[in-house]
């Protein structure tokens, strides 16, 4: 077997991409989208940054519905695909753009989904400056991710995004992604907790929804000398938000979620 033709073609396009994160999670519903989603935004509020989300979850893409994207499709032009743009700084490029509704969860195998993967990374076209490319993965470890690594991972990657709930079932799928993350060789960047606490919007008082009995993602992220890079808590608003396809950050400034996004994407920006 000689060397891939598509291989210099990728290297080339994502070589042109500044920084490109990876958003992993365990186990699906934990809330990797909607991170992926704020962090688009809020990366893309400082108008001299190009930021792009590119949507891998092939089996169930939400990315097109936080967006606020249903219903768009792709257009091809001589230098490629285009992206949909969310506005002038802002592309998404998603599965969900191809596929006739919705709600046709695609079940293809392994070697197809690898293809189109690599169609992402070949004939996206991306522009020429563009600074944060953020990669949202399906849920666990599956083929979709190796092949993803293995092209970013020539190219560059500034690392994964470890986004998990505070359960015990969630920790212990994400030690699975820590896992992936050293077998692979690509850098965590740190460990996101979602959905954790919730204030009572009436009496104020903080409940615990999802305790863990070993001390949650913090307790993880020390036993594995990662960095804990926030909490976020269980807000209503947000589900609504995303279902609505809109910027929490922007509609709700002063939540405790929106200082909790803000702080946590310093750190991955810095
Ligand atoms: P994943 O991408 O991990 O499958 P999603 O981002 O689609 O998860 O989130 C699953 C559901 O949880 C969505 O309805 C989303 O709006 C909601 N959600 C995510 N984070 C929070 C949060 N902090 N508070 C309340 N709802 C949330």
């Amino acid at each position: 077997k000689g060397p891939d033709p598509d291989l210099p073609i990728i290297r080339s396009r994502m070589a042109a991409i500044q920084h490109k994160i990876m958003i992993l999670s365990g186990k699906g519903g934990v809330g990797k989208s909607t991170f992926t989603s704020q962090l688009s935004w809020a990366m893309s509020a400082d108008d001299t940054k190009e930021v792009g989300i590119m949507d891998v979850d092939i089996c169930g893409p939400s990315i097109p519905t936080v967006m606020g994207l249903v219903g768009e499709t792709v257009h091809h032009s001589a230098s490629g695909w285009s992206p949909v743009y969310v506005q002038e700084n802002l592309g998404v490029m998603s599965i969900g753009f191809l596929l006739p509704d919705e709600k046709n969860a695609v079940i293809w195998r392994g070697p197809k989904k690898n293809g189109l993967i690599k169609q992402f990374l070949k004939d996206v076209d991306w522009g020429e400056n563009m600074d944060y490319l953020l990669v949202d993965t399906p849920p666990g470890t599956s083929d979709e991710h190796l092949s993803c690594v293995n092209y970013l991972k020539e190219s560059g990657i500034d690392g994964a995004v470890l986004i998990t709930t505070p359960q015990e079932v969630a920790l212990q799928d994400v030690r699975k992604e820590i896992d992936f993350c050293r077998k692979t060789g690509i850098p965590i960047l740190g460990l996101v907790e979602n959905m954790s606490g919730f204030v009572c919007p009436n009496c104020k008082g903080e409940s615990e929804i999802f305790a863990a009995s070993t001390g949650g993602a913090q307790a993880l992220a020390d036993e594995q000398g990662l960095e804990l890079l926030g909490k976020v808590p269980l807000d209503p608003r947000i589900g609504q938000s995303s279902d609505y396809g809109l910027n929490f950050l922007e509609e709700y400034p002063d939540s405790p979620a929106t200082t909790a996004y803000l702080d946590i994407i310093d750190k991955i920006t810095q």
